[in-house]
C-alpha cells in the first residue's frame, strides 16, 4: 500500500502476536475472544508459548492445533529444550508436522521454577541452536529463535551472545524475535550490532504492551530487560486507575513501534498476554487494519 516515508506514511507492516496456553476455562475464553478480535488484522503467525519446564506441552500443543486447524491463522508452538529428552523433543516436533505446523520458535528455556540456574537435561538439547539442528533434521520447519538487545542474562559477553544469535541464524532459522524493551535506540543498536556480524535474517522487535505495570517489572527483572526512570514515571499514581493506565500504555506502545517504524522496521511482535485492546489499538496505529477495512478506504 502506500510507501512514502518522507511523508511519513509507511508500508503496513507485517505483524504476529504471541499468547500463552490458558489453565482455566475463564482464561480459555479469554484467549478465544482476543484470538476472534485480532485475526481480521491477518498476522504472518501467531505463537503460543511452552511452559517453563514442559508443563503446559499438552496444553499448548491443544491450543496450537486447534488453532491451526480451526482458523485462518499460521500457529507457532514454542518449543524449548528443558526438561525432556531429545526423542522426546523430536516426537513433538513430527506431531507437530503431521498436523500441519511448519513453523516453531524455538528456545531454550527458562530453568523450571525454584531453580535459579539452567542445566541442561541429561539427555536433551543443551541449547537452542541444538534444537534448531534437532528440528530442521525432522522437517523443513520456519524456524523463529529469541534474541536480546540487552544481551542474554546468562551470556559471557555481548560479543558471544551475538556470535551465538548468528549461529542460530546460520542453522537454519528464518527470523529472531527480541526480548522485550521499553527504549527504541537499545533495538536500533542491536540492530545495527546484528547486520555488522552479518546476520541478515529479520530482527523482529518484542513488543510488551504495558497491562500491569508492577508485572511487568517483575518480568522485566527476570529477563534483565531495563525499565527506564521516566517509563516508571508515567505509570507513577495510576495503580488504582486502570484507565488511565491503559490510556498511557497505548499512548507508549505506539510512541515506541512509530520510532522504530521511521527507522524502517517492518515486522513487529505482541506479547499480548492473551488480551487484544492494545495490540489492536497499537496495530491500529501503524496502519494495521482489518482487511475487509482496508479494501474499503484504500
Ligand atoms: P539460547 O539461545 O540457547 O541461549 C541462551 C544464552 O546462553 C545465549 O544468549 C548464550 O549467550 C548462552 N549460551 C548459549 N550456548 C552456550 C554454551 N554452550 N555455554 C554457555 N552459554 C551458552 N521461555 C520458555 O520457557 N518458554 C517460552 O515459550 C518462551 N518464549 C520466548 C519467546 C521469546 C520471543 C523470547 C525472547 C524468550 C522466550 N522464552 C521462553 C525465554 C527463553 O527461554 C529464555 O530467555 C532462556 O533463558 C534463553 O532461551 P534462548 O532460546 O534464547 O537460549
Amino acid at each position: 500500500r502506500i510507501a512514502r516515508a518522507a511523508d511519513g506514511l509507511y508500508g503496513r507492516p507485517a505483524v504476529s502476536f504471541e499468547f500463552f496456553p490458558p489453565n482455566n476455562e475463564q482464561m480459555e475464553h479469554t484467549l478465544w475472544q482476543s484470538l476472534q478480535r485480532l485475526i481480521p488484522l491477518q498476522p504472518r503467525f501467531v505463537s503460543v508459548t511452552y511452559g517453563a519446564d514442559g508443563s503446559t506441552r499438552e496444553r499448548t500443543h491443544d491450543i496450537v492445533t486447534r488453532i491451526q486447524q480451526t482458523t485462518s491463522l499460521t500457529a507457532a508452538p514454542h518449543l524449548t529444550c528443558v526438561g525432556a529428552s531429545r526423542e522426546e523433543v523430536l516426537d513433538i516436533a513430527h506431531n507437530y508436522w503431521e498436523h500441519g505446523i511448519r513453523h516453531i520458535v524455538a528456545l531454550r528455556g527458562d530453568p523450571p521454577q525454584g531453580a535459579s540456574v539452567y542445566t541442561p537435561h541429561p539427555g536433551g538439547f543443551p541449547y537452542a541452536l541444538d534444537l534448531v539442528k534437532g528440528l530442521k533434521s525432522v522437517a523443513d520447519f520456519e524456524i523463529s529463535v529469541a534474541a536480546y538487545p540487552e544481551t542474554h542474562p546468562e551470556a559471557s559477553s555481548p560479543a558471544f551472545d551475538l556470535d551465538y544469535l548468528k549461529a542460530k541464524i546460520d542453522a537454519g532459522a528464518q527470523r529472531a524475535i527480541t526480548q522485550f524493551f521499553f527504549d527504541p535506540e537499545l533495538f536500533l543498536r542491536f540492530r545495527d550490532r546484528c547486520a555488522a556480524a552479518g546476520i541478515s535474517a529479520a530482527i523482529v522487535p518484542g513488543i510488551l504492551p504495558i497491562t500491569r505495570f508492577p508485572q511487568m517489572q517483575r518480568m522485566a527483572q527476570r529477563c534483565g530487560a531495563s525499565v527506564p526512570d521516566w517509563l516508571v514515571h508515567r505509570f507513577d499514581g495510576l495503580d488504582e486507575d486502570a484507565d488511565t493506565r491503559r490510556l498511557i500504555a497505548a499512548a507508549f506502545a505506539i510512541e515506541q513501534v512509530q520510532a522504530l517504524q521511521r527507522h524502517g522496521v517492518e515486522e513487529f511482535h505482541f506479547y499480548t498476554l492473551n488480551r487484544s485492546e492494545l495490540t489492536y489499538a497499537i496495530c491500529h496505529a501503524l496502519d494495521v487494519r482489518p482487511v475487509a477495512m482496508q479494501a474499503v478506504s484504500a
